[in-house]
């Protein structure tokens, strides 16, 4: 295991500067370092970095295996419906509309209304809510069966007395646990890093902001299904806390001033989780969804000052190609490199990945 975002940020001050056509051309996100140094073609295995297909290697066994048992009995058109409402329900709609006229009356950064940022995670918005929601869906239910199946005493037997709002209390503090945890590995383990980058690379926090993942690295947050699996014979976590929890994600991404005053201690605000999308510094601290109490146990929590509330965010050196890095808006081929940027290999020489 690598540690491979807490790297030493290299210095870009000052505003940021759309890049010459010219420039770009020499920063393409296509590997474009095809030649060998003895001029021949290098074989094609070499532009790809091997270690990423093992995500889609376990995704593909896990949906397969989910579909040959008809999802474990679990219907895929109603687990479906309840992740569109977490996602893009009428609740959520209106907690997000209110969070982005929140971050207008108390930005931490000034922005324009449509800066490329905000409509770069708006794509992603609509990527999740169209493709991304069955995949997640297919992941999450062949995920439980398999541990359902081959792990049967895990689901502990129905408790008497234990009211329905401790189960959800329980599954809500083990399931933010699991997410750190999933967090964690994604900023230890070079090859999740390499999926998880993409949430780093936003310049132009939003409360958008949080949809803007690879759509495989939910495979690496499967864990955190693993709380409601043990207490399934105890009670299901309602979706409307579903809907609030994701609430509460979102807007800790928001370009807020807003630190929650002595909440902010326990609960994950967004002056808190800014600390974690900086520019210079380490990224790995601040890892928490909800609650901060998994960050001060492993000594990773960092609570926001007056200098770290407007802290510039991304990633040092730009390693993956960003909106803002071109001349003129170019979404769709942006995200298209960035879906695939986990896939480029690293630089030889450096070993890390070659900035675009
Ligand atoms: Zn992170
Ligand atoms: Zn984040």
């Amino acid at each position: 295991m690598v540690s491979v975002s807490s790297f030493d940020a290299t210095s870009r001050s000052g505003e940021r500067v759309r890049e010459t056509s010219a420039s770009r051309a020499t920063t393409s996100p296509l590997p474009t370092d095809v030649q060998a140094p003895d001029g021949g073609k290098r074989r094609p295995t070499s532009r790809i970095y091997l270690p990423a297909l093992s995500i889609v290697a376990v995704a593909i066994v896990l949906i397969t295996i989910g579909w040959l048992s008809r999802w474990g009995g679990g219907s895929f058109t109603s687990a479906m419906t309840n992740l569109r409402v977490v996602v893009v329900g009428p609740a959520t709609l209106a907690f997000l509309a209110l969070f982005l006229v929140v971050e207008r009356l108390r930005p931490a950064q000034r922005r324009p209304v449509f800066a490329r940022g905000y409509r770069h995670d708006l794509l992603y918005t609509i990527l999740n809510a169209t493709l991304v929601a069955p995949l997640v869906v297919a992941l999450s239910l062949s995920f439980s069966e398999v541990a359902r199946r081959s792990l049967p005493w895990i689901v502990v037997p129905r408790m008497g007395g234990l009211p329905h709002w401790g189960v959800i209390a329980v599954i809500f503090v083990a399931m933010d646990g699991c997410n750190w945890l999933a967090h964690y590995a994604n900023h230890r383990i070079r090859m999740l890093w390499r999926f998880h980058e993409l949430h780093h690379s936003q310049e132009d926090m939003s409360v958008l902001t949080v949809f803007r993942t690879h759509p495989l690295i939910h495979v690496s947050y499967l864990i955190t299904l693993i709380p409601g699996v043990i207490l399934l014979s105890n009670g299901t976590i309602p979706t409307a806390f579903l809907v609030a929890y994701a609430a509460v994600v979102a807007f800790e991404h928001s370009n807020t001033n807003l630190g929650f005053g002595p909440l902010g201690k326990i609960f994950v605000s967004p002056n808190y989780h800014r600390i974690h999308h900086r520019l210079e510094g380490r990224q790995d601290v601040n890892l928490g969804f909800a609650l901060t109490i998994w960050d001060q146990m492993s000594h990773r929590a960092i609570f926001p000052t007056p200098d770290t509330i407007r802290m510039d965010t991304g990633l040092p050196g730009r390693p993956l190609l960003v909106e803002q890095a071109t001349q003129h808006p170019q979404h769709l081929r942006v995200m298209m490199a960035q879906l695939v940027g986990p896939f480029r290999r690293l630089d030889p020489e450096t070993d890390q990945a070659k900035p675009e």
